[in-house]
């Protein structure tokens, strides 16, 4: 298995086993039930660890008992060997047909060899006593008891040797000694024969205690307490001594002699197999701390992993909040366009449900079919890798019930923890309801400036009565005069220069009329004004009769200043000419009071010098028009470029507004300035035409 495939399998390993954790604790209630899980599961492991060290223990015990039986099958045998080489080196003594001096000699040197013999006997048939040896390491045994108190039990067994022709034992007996104490002692019988005849007895008298410590004690003394006991567990003789505190394996066997039976009892001075009695219970108990640290690992691994779980599901479901509640649609698409995650915003957007979404290649449900041939397109370029502006595309996208609704896309690479592209995620914005906003108010801003143009003809209608009547009253008194110069048909030829000269004047009172009317109608309807070329003096001369004609009636004096080499401007002539009349009408008006004696009007035309500086390209020049007349209050002064603001009967309020409104058409700024002692100054700027421009 590759380790990729190991990868993908260990989350599915993950995600199982704690579907089962999960189930396991569903079916327990809450907190307490893991805490009964965890205890139960100690609980089993502490069993299991203490039954391992105490089977251990059993085990070891069990080797120890299995050794000290074998100890002691090995001692019997031993002493068996033992006692049969005293059978054979007996025979040798006797079949040699010793002379009594010899035996002794012989009999001395066996005691010497062998301790546990205490006594050598030479007895003919009839057991009366030929000879005997002493063993001359000790006391003689029969010192205290006199030989005659024991010898029927010499001879009960010296009448089984016969009988069987072999050696056999007597029954154990305590013989008291001349030390006080006594000592258990067993006699042998061993028949001598001659050519199958019966020539006397050896009899043997052998010392358990001596038998024990001689025969055994160096082999098995050691470590065990040996002795021989009674079949009622009396004991008979021992060798060895037993040390307090250890637990004590005992271990019997049978020493089936000939005409006597004894039994060997070893005790072994083991200990008690301790809580680490050896490397095998050590190395459990070693392995039963080490699980014991791993689970306690385990335990703290799975309480860390359990409190990164919740913190990992919070934080889902923060952002799982986070993404439902967003207005904005959100959708990811992998590299094959496939869409592979809508939001709740998205689907609300165009009305399908995320099943119906997920997993849906180009066309899709939401395209409406007409674009689906150029979104086609425009995902094949995105595929291809080419990322999209980073301020976003605007698109059309249908609903279920197939109305389009106008989107903001805003899209980008995502970007795998890896770093590498999985595909695009898309930010998708309705923009529909904005579209429509900004159309309702884009149509009502029209409709106000076409209100607010309807209501300035109408103002303007009344200033261009004034204006109209000057060359229409022209017009009417050039006809009459032309009329009554013809009506003498005799005079006609003197004043046929006169009548030419009417007629172009009415010409040209005529045009200039219609000029003024067809301005407003541009005005009105918008029209993109012809800018041309004009000469500050041209404008205010064009002025001059209008404004004289008003100043006339409200004996006001006009005086007009031109600075000398003043470039042209570039303007749309006949609105300008109506800024100027409209700031001329205000400022005479503004003198129109009773009681004011100098009444003075000032037109100016000059260079603004400021303003040159701030454009390089062009100049600016600089109109102003001054009055003495009451000024400008405050409160009238912040709203005099408010549409409909007045203060007079018969005004419209609107003079001004469009007065700023046609300056800053032509780039550039309408305002005024309070002059001392008393009166205001209206100021505006006009581009000036350089004069490598006007040359080119
Ligand atoms: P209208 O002339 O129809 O009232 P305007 O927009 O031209 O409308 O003027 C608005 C107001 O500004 C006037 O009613 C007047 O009170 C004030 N105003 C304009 N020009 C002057 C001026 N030169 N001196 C004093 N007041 C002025």
């Amino acid at each position: 298995m590759t380790s990729q495939a190991l990868q993908r399998l260990i989350p599915t390993f993950k995600a199982r086993s704690l579907a089962w954790w999960q189930a396991v604790e569903d079916a327990l209630p809450g907190g307490r039930g893991r805490r009964s899980l965890w205890s139960a599961l100690i609980a089993l492991v502490m069993a299991v660890l203490v039954t391992l060290v105490w089977l251990a223990g059993r085990y070891e015990a069990s080797q120890l008992q299995a050794e000290l039986e074998r100890d002691t099958a090995n001692a019997v045998s031993d002493l068996r060997t033992q006692l049969t080489r005293h059978v054979q080196a007996l025979q040798g003594l006797q079949s040699s047909h010793p002379s009594e001096a010899f035996w002794s000699l012989e009999a001395q040197a066996l005691l010497r060899e062998n301790r546990e013999m205490l006594r050598i006997e030479w007895r003919d048939t009839a057991l009366n006593l030929k000879r005997s040896a002493d063993s001359a390491l000790r006391s003689p045994v029969f010192e205290r008891v006199p030989r005659s108190e024991t010898l029927s039990e010499a001879q009960q067994t010296c009448l089984r040797a016969q009988r069987s022709s072999g050696a056999s034992y007597s029954r154990s007996y305590f013989l008291p000694q001349t030390d006080g104490l006594g000592m258990e002692v067993m006699d042998m019988c061993l028949p001598n024969t001659q050519g199958g005849v019966l020539i006397g007895f050896t009899v043997v008298t052998y010392g358990l205690q001596e038998l024990i410590s001689e025969r055994l004690s160096v082999g098995y003394g050691r470590r065990n307490e040996i002795s021989f006991t009674e079949p009622d567990g009396t004991r008979l003789a021992i060798a060895g001594t037993q040390s307090r505190g250890l637990r004590v394996f005992t271990a019997q066997q049978l020493v089936d002699l000939p005409g006597n039976t004894l039994v060997l009892r070893m005790d072994g001075r083991r200990g008690e197999p301790d809580l680490f009695p050896n490397v095998l219970t050590a190395l459990v108990t070693a392995m039963s701390i080490a699980l014991v640290t791993v689970m306690v690992l385990l335990a703290k691994d799975s309480r860390r992993r359990l409190k990164a779980e919740n913190d990992l599901a919070e934080a889902l479901a923060f952002r799982k909040a986070m993404e439902d509640s967003l207005v904005t649609g959100l959708r990811a698409r992998d590299l094959e366009g496939r869409i592979t995650y809508v939001n709740p915003a998205f689907c609300e957007m165009v009305g399908l449900t995320a099943e119906q979404l997920t997993g849906k290649l180009a066309p899709m449900p939401y395209w409406p079919p007409e674009m689906v041939d150029e979104y086609k397109q425009r995902q094949a370029i995105r595929l291809a890798g080419n990322a999209p502006p980073r301020e976003g595309f605007e698109s059309v996208f249908m609903r279920a019930d197939g109305t389009r609704f106008e989107v903001l896309i805003i899209e980008a690479p995502l970007i795998s923890v890896q770093g590498q592209q999985t595909g695009w995620m898309g930010a998708v914005i309705d923009i529909s309801e904005q579209r429509r906003i900004e159309e309702l108010s884009r149509a009502s801003q029209e409709r106000l400036q076409a209100t607010a143009r309807l209501a300035t003809v109408g103002e303007m209608a009344s200033l261009l009565s004034h204006e109209l009547n000057q060359p229409l009253a022209a017009i009417a008194s050039y006809a009459n005069g032309s009329l009554n110069l013809l009506k003498d048909p005799a005079a006609v030829p003197q004043t046929l220069d006169d009548v030419h000269m009417a007629l172009r004047r009415i010409a040209e009172q005529a045009g200039r009329a219609g000029k003024v009317i067809n301005s407003v109608h541009d005005f009105v309807r918008r029209r993109d004004q012809a800018r041309e070329a004009v000469a500050p003096q041209a404008l205010l001369d064009a002025i001059a009769p209008l404004v004289n004609l008003q100043a006339r009636k409200l004996q006001v004096k006009v005086h007009t200043r031109i600075e000398p080499k003043l470039p042209q401007v570039l303007c749309d002539r006949t609105m300008v000419e109506q800024v100027l009349l409209n700031l001329a009408r205000n400022g005479m008006q503004a003198m129109d009071q009773p009681g004011s004696t100098e009444r003075v009007l000032v037109l100016q035309a000059r260079r603004a010098g400021h303003n040159a500086t701030l454009n390089a390209e062009h100049g600016w020049v600089e109109f102003s028009v001054s009055d003495v007349g009451v000024g400008i209050g405050e409160d009238v002064a912040s709203q005099l470029f408010t549409p409909f603001f007045t203060t007079k009967a018969e005004g419209m309020g609107l003079g001004l507004s469009l007065c700023r409104t046609v300056v800053e058409q032509h780039g550039g700024h309408l305002n005024f300035e309070p002059l001392d002692p008393r009166g205001t100054v209206f100021r505006f700027t006009l581009p000036a035409v350089l004069l490598d421009k006007i040359t080119a």
